[in-house]
């Protein structure tokens, strides 16, 4: 079995942050630590957003550490773009990633170590950088009557652009950034869009700066200290409101209703007995963090989150979680993988100890 000092898994904006401090503090990629990653080209999960999501719609991309994004065309999708930029990235300081590589599990392994098990081979490492974001676990809700739907089903990351929804009856599940962005898309080539929500959405007018950014993260940090799983960004920084949300406000495509009931072979219905006929049910209901292969390592609190000090699991100070929780942001990932490398140099200074516990 090959050994490394620390597997980073997940080459999105965290695990490519994280690799590039690895380089800084004289770590040699392949030969000191390895990056693995399963999705078939460089970009994380940006890779796979839908081509109407535009770079100009994109709010706030910070870059990675060492290298801009400049010049970019705000027309072109900001998948193209940022794939072609962490593609440039990954050249430029030669991080060397494998791809596609899966890792199904990390386990406890033998002398202290953990023990990598992942489509290219096993590798033993004294620490694991997980970088493995949420887009492989978008997360559907369940409603009674579901499966007799007779229309069609479809998560926002399935969403392709408008022209699938021409003429169709739409109803829109969620109140994050991807149902307004979608829903103010379909509605102009749909038959009619109905926009439902658990609570009501709270719409942004003012700017969303350096101190609004350090509350929202402050908020999902205390989730995660007390060892609750971390809520959504929307459900602390609020909605963007842009010229696009103003005139869909306006117009009538943003008026919410709270949450149906249950769903029947035609459409929904709500609890005090109204329906909407609808051809399709678009859900976007955001992600949970894809964490499933860390499951061997028992790091889950009764809560059902995992708690950490700063990127370092507490159950497991081998293993730093980047991207996850306060640093589920492109800045945060940016941040957390400068934080995650310093800690491990600190781990890595000393000789191989077991997990508590
Ligand atoms: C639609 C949408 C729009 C967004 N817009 C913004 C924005 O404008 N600004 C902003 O700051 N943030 C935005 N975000 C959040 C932002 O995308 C993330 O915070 C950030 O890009 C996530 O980076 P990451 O490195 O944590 O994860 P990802 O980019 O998801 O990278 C994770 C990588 O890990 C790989 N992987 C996963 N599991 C495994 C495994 N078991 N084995 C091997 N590899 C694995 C995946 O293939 C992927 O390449 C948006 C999110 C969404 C869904």
């Amino acid at each position: 079995m090959r050994a490394v000092e620390v597997v980073v898994i997940g080459a999105g904006q965290a695990g490519l942050a994280a690799a590039f401090h690895l380089r800084r503090v004289g770590l040699e990629p392949d030969r000191d630590f390895v990056v693995l990653d399963h999705s078939p080209r460089p970009g994380g999960a940006w890779q796979f957003r839908w081509p109407t999501l535009t770079y100009g719609k994109v709010h706030g991309m910070h870059a990675l550490p060492g290298m801009e994004l400049t010049g970019a065309d705000p027309g072109r999708p900001s998948s193209e773009v940022i794939g072609a930029y962490f593609g440039a990235y990954e050249e430029t300081f030669g991080l060397r990633v494998h791809r596609p590589v899966s890792v199904p599990a990390v386990r406890p392994g033998e002398d202290g170590r953990l023990l990598v098990e992942s489509s290219e081979g096993d590798r033993s490492a004294r620490a694991v950088i997980n970088a493995t974001g949420t887009w492989d676990r978008p997360f559907w809700p369940r409603f009674p009557g579901q499966e007799t739907f007779g229309g069609r089903q479809l998560h926002s990351s399935q969403y392709a652009g408008p022209e699938e929804f021409r003429g169709a009856r739409v109803v829109v599940v969620g109140g994050g950034t991807s149902a307004v962005q979608q829903l103010l898309e379909i509605a102009p080539v749909a038959a009619g869009t109905v926009w439902v929500t658990r609570r009501p959405p709270v719409f942004r007018a003012g700017p969303f700066g350096a101190e609004e950014g350090r509350a929202a993260v402050a908020l999902v940090e205390e989730r995660v200290r007390q060892g609750l799983p971390p809520q959504s960004v929307v459900s602390v920084t609020g909605l963007p409101m842009s010229d696009a949300v103003r005139r869909g406000r306006e117009s009538g495509v943003l008026e919410r209703l709270p949450l149906f009931e249950r769903i029947t072979p035609t459409g929904v219905v709500w609890p005090d007995g109204r329906t909407a006929e609808a051809e399709v049910i678009l859900y976007a209901t955001g992600f949970r963090a894809a964490i499933d292969h860390l499951a061997p390592l028992k790091l889950r609190e009764p809560g059902g989150g995992i708690r950490m000090a700063g990127t370092r699991v507490l159950r497991d100070p081998r293993v730093h979680l980047v991207g996850y929780g306060p640093s589920a942001s492109t800045i945060g990932a940016h941040r957390a993988g400068r934080a995650a490398v310093r800690e491990i140099q600190q781990l890595l200074a000393h000789e191989p100890v077991a997990a508590a516990g």
